[in-house]
């Protein structure tokens, strides 16, 4: 069996399910379980109605759920043709978003809106698009059937980030979807959306839907792990910053992990985690050219001479330094400060140390006073917020020399903060102002990609 998730631009319109329809009929002979993300803009669309009703206006909340309704009953009509049946359908819709209006309604009057809440207004996007693609399919005569994901995806209570129980998981994602499989019919499910033991429902965090996918894989075991979305496949750059960007025809899990991990948004950072543990090649293919053959994740891909192979970057970076003249090099410093960004729940990205001072990059920011404050107890701590990491990666880097030679070259009008090469040696991270990593991303990819390396890794795009 394989795993085929599409993310919401793959869902965004009826011409684009229809697609996403033909791919999946492509391979029916594989036992697909598809997992799906909400229609483009959906999951966006849902949490700003939730925050207009904390602001107190639940007419303009209302109205920005009309407009999703509207978008679904469009995508609907156009989409299938039996009347009674999208007529259904739209009832369905109508009731699940009323039910939304007056959640809206209670987050008004209370004038509180919990991570808990969030998630419950959050996940209607993933269930209102597998609703439809199921349907179209089964009037286009698939054998198919819907799985709520929130009846095997068992998580912890921390909403908006929960944690999977991959026990519970496997149990019950074998239990209820391996049947289904086997009596020849196609599985859809929720991305994105989990439940705790006792019923509530939980979000795996935005972007969560690749995640979903590769713990299902994991769970049942999967031949592979395809992600359906808007590009090529994993490019050298993003190809919003760095229009030359090249298709990379296969890397590792390790430079995957780092790529996502420092901001490559075409994977979730925590996707490729169970396909390590389970070894399942991912691949990364682009739905609006299926015959493109995308990008293979595996663990030991065939070397290559190229040394660098893509670069990604992250904003909303806020750097921390941290000062003791009295205690720097003592005993014990390293582990206080770190218990401080534990005790907050804050993981830490970059680190460096000198000999005056510790240097640390977190980009979640909401016990950031908090954190300071018991700094400040035992250090002098000055903080910097709008900067940027950007991560040159490539598992050839470890045994290169020059390198660090040509990044600095490409990057000698950027002033750089911070920098920090990986312990794995297969990632070089550097600490930048937010307003020049355009820049520094465009430079990078011109020192490596541009004129194209003549190797067989790269492919160009087709624009
Ligand atoms: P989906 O809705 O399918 O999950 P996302 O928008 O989450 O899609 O991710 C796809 C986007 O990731 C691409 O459109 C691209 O702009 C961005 N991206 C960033 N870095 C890379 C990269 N190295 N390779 C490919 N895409 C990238
Ligand atoms: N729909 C969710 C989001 O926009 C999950 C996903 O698309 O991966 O974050
Ligand atoms: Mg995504």
């Amino acid at each position: 069996m394989i795993i085929m998730k599409f993310g919401g631009t793959s869902v965004e319109d009826a011409r684009a399910m229809e697609n996403v329809v033909k791919i999946v009929k492509g391979e029916q002979g594989r036992n697909p379980v598809v997992v799906l993300s909400a229609i483009a803009g959906a999951t966006n669309a849902l949490l700003r109605s939730a925050r207009i009703a904390l602001d107190g206006n639940l007419e303009r909340a209302h109205a920005e759920l009309n407009v999703l309704l509207e978008r679904h009953v469009t995508l609907l009509e156009n989409l299938i043709d039996d009347r009674s049946e999208v007529q259904q359908l739209i009832l369905i819709i109508r009731k699940r978003l009323d039910e939304l209006k007056t959640l809206c309604q209670g987050i008004t009057i209370l004038g509180e809106l919990t991570n808990r809440s969030l998630d419950a207004v959050a996940s209607v996007g993933e269930q209102l698009s597998t609703l439809i693609l199921s349907r179209a399919m089964a009037v286009r005569g698939l054998p198919v059937e819907l799985i709520d994901a929130r009846t095997f995806m068992i998580t912890d209570g921390q909403f908006a980030s929960a944690a999977p129980d991959f026990g519970q998981i496997t149990q019950k994602a074998q239990d209820s979807i391996l049947p289904v499989l086997r009596s020849g019919k196609i599985v859809v499910t929720q991305g994105f959306i989990g439940s705790t033991p006792k019923g509530i429902t939980t979000t795996l965090g935005r972007g969560g839907s690749d995640y979903s996918a590769a713990i299902i894989g994991a769970a049942l075991g999967a031949e592979e792990i395809q992600i359906w979305t808007d590009v090529d496949g994993v490019l050298t750059a993003d190809p919003r910053i760095a229009p030359a960007a090249m298709k990379l025809k296969v890397i590792s899990f390790r430079e995957a992990s780092e790529l996502a991990y420092f901001g490559a948004k075409v994977l979730h950072p925590s996707t490729i985690l169970p396909a390590i543990e389970k070894n399942i090649p991912v691949i990364v293919l682009n739905s609006k050219r299926p015959q493109s053959t995308g990008t293979r994740i595996v663990g030991n891909p065939p070397k290559s001479n190229a040394v660098v192979k893509s670069i990604a970057s992250k904003k909303g970076i806020t750097v921390i330094n941290i000062q003791s003249s009295r205690m720097l090099m003592a005993y014990g410093f390293l582990s206080s400060i770190f218990s401080v960004f534990q005790r907050h729940k804050t993981a830490v990205d970059l680190v460096s140390t000198s000999e005056v001072a510790v240097s640390l990059t977190i980009d979640n920011t909401s016990s950031l006073e908090l954190i300071e404050k018991e700094l400040r107890e035992f250090a002098e701590v000055s903080v910097y917020e709008q900067k940027a990491i950007v991560c040159v990666v490539g598992e050839q880097m470890r045994s290169t020399v020059g390198v660090v030679d040509r990044v600095f070259r490409a990057l000698n009008d950027v002033n750089v903060i911070m920098i920090s090469q990986g312990a794995s040696e297969i990632n070089m991270s550097l600490v930048i102002d937010e307003n020049a990593v355009t820049r520094a991303v465009q430079q990078l990819h011109r020192e490596f990609f541009e004129p194209v390396p003549e190797l067989d890794l790269f492919e160009q795009v087709d624009a």
